[in-house]
């Protein structure tokens, strides 16, 4: 086993879409950049892996005119130029390019980071370096930089350097959320598997494995299947382990999936009520795509009323456009409506006093962990908004190597000015403020 050590200006774990974003922001601002990902595929939730299509402040199609520009901007573009058709390999090619074109950026892919050393009291923690293990090539390797991106979706960096967070959903008293329940609780939204059907040229036959479960004896009602068609596309409501723990139980909901995914596709095929006989399975995902754990706290909690009378803050670093979209706590099992909608009229500002710890000094975070409310992350957790969080947050990384500060001293000294420099990511603005 190989032992090794890398010192970069700038630390992003996690290489989801949030994590690509912070690295490239980092990388274009003159910094050196250790990007970790414990997957072979960059783009988490979007990944050929998973397969989940990126959506952002456009909505529903109800902000017709708002969309993400930056570096989510050119990789959209980027897309529909080399793959008009949304091949998801190509999809994984144009993430990788992002990356790969950064001469600054180190990437290691297949290295899952579990380690960290930090100091400090509780109310001030520092990350000192955090450490991985590259799987197929038995390297431990070591990071350290003055600054951390937690973009891991999870949040374990930050759960390990002891930073304040949250799980489920917090009490109506906490923030006057009208959604919010009277008590606090831990449930989260579940997690899903997609799957992808084909059409071929000859009848194909279909044995489910022993493990599907009869679709009819469930609660899922045969309407949503019927309505959801042979494409797998469709079948975004097999989610499942609200009601669970998403992280420690994740091997028990993917079996719970996979059990409803061979189920409905049992159905399908040989239900006699679809015109099914050339469909095949193309792919069926296997590592659960998850929707929510931990949400750190940072210096501003995000919440419901700020998406409603869309707040204007000084420290605006990026927008969200997408609804406030929470799901049943049963997912897929619930038996009526499976999710609900609030739309603010138009896209609500993203504060950066989100973006940073609390209490760990050095540490920055992007994606589905930022600070936000259970309720508010129902809009903020749509990966166009994540990623342009990626890049305020990578651009304030970066000023902070520049400048020897701490990400609260960002806020702090700079106020307005910090945002709008973050926003533009720009050096030479900055010396002139
Ligand atoms: C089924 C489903 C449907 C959804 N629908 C939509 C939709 O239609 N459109 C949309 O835009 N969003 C949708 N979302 C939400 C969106 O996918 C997530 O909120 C978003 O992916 C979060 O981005 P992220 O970068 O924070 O995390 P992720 O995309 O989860 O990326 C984090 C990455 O970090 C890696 N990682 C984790 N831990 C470590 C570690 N210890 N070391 C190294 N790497 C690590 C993970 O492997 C992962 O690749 C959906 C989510 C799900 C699950």
């Amino acid at each position: 086993m190989r032992f090794e050590s890398v010192k970069s200006d700038v630390t992003v774990i996690g290489g989801g879409l949030s994590g690509v974003c912070a690295a490239v922001a980092a990388a274009r601002n003159g910094k050196t950049v250790a990007l970790v990902q414990n997957r072979p595929m960059l783009g988490g939730n979007s990944s050929s892996e998973i397969r989940v299509w990126v959506v952002g402040a456009t909505g529903h199609g109800v902000n017709r005119y708002a969309r993400e520009t930056g570096i989510m901007g050119e990789m959209f573009l980027k897309n529909q130029y080399v793959n008009p058709d949304g091949n998801p390999y190509l999809w994984d090619m144009v993430v990788l390019e992002t990356v790969r074109n950064e001469a600054n950026i180190q990437l290691f892919l297949n290295t899952d980071v579990h380690e960290i050393e930090a100091d400090g009291p509780q109310s001030d923690r520092v990350i000192h370096s955090v450490t991985g293990w590259m799987m197929g090539s038995e390297r431990k390797i070591r990071f350290e930089s003055p600054v951390f991106l937690d973009c891991t979706g999870d949040g374990l960096v930050g759960f390990l350097a002891g930073a304040k967070y949250r799980i489920g959903r917090e009490a109506h008293a906490e923030f006057l959320e009208r959604w919010a329940p009277e008590e606090a609780d831990d449930i989260t939204l579940g997690s899903t598997l997609l799957f992808y059907t084909k059409e071929v040229d000859h009848p194909v036959t279909y044995i489910a494995p022993s493990f599907a479960k009869d679709i009819t004896q469930t609660p899922i009602p045969i309407k949503r299947v019927l309505r959801s068609g042979d494409s797998g596309c469709h079948y975004w409501w097999i989610e499942w382990g609200g009601e669970i723990d998403t992280l420690h139980d994740n091997e028990r909901i993917r079996d719970e999936l996979w059990s409803v995914i061979y189920g409905i596709w049992d159905y399908i095929k040989n239900s006699g009520k679809f015109d099914a006989e050339r469909m095949t399975l193309e792919w069926v995902g296997s590592i659960p795509g998850k929707r929510e754990y931990r949400r750190f706290i940072g210096d501003y909690v995000l919440n419901q009323n700020d998406l409603e009378v869309q707040t204007v803050f000084d420290d605006c670093v990026t927008f969200g456009g997408w609804s406030i979209d929470l799901h049943q706590k049963e997912g897929m099992y619930a038996v009526d409506h499976l999710s609900m909608h609030f739309h603010s009229d138009g896209i609500f500002q993203i504060p950066y006093r989100s973006l940073y710890s609390t209490n760990v000094s050095n540490l920055l975070f992007a994606g589905r962990n930022i600070s936000a409310t259970h309720i508010a992350f129902g809009a903020t957790r749509v990966m166009g908004t994540c990623a342009t969080i990626g890049e305020a947050a990578g651009t304030a990384a970066a000023l902070c190597v520049e400048h020897g500060v701490t990400p609260r001293v960002i806020s702090e000294s700079y106020q307005g000015a910090s945002a709008s420099l973050i926003m533009a990511g720009r050096f030479d603005y900055w010396s002139k403020a």
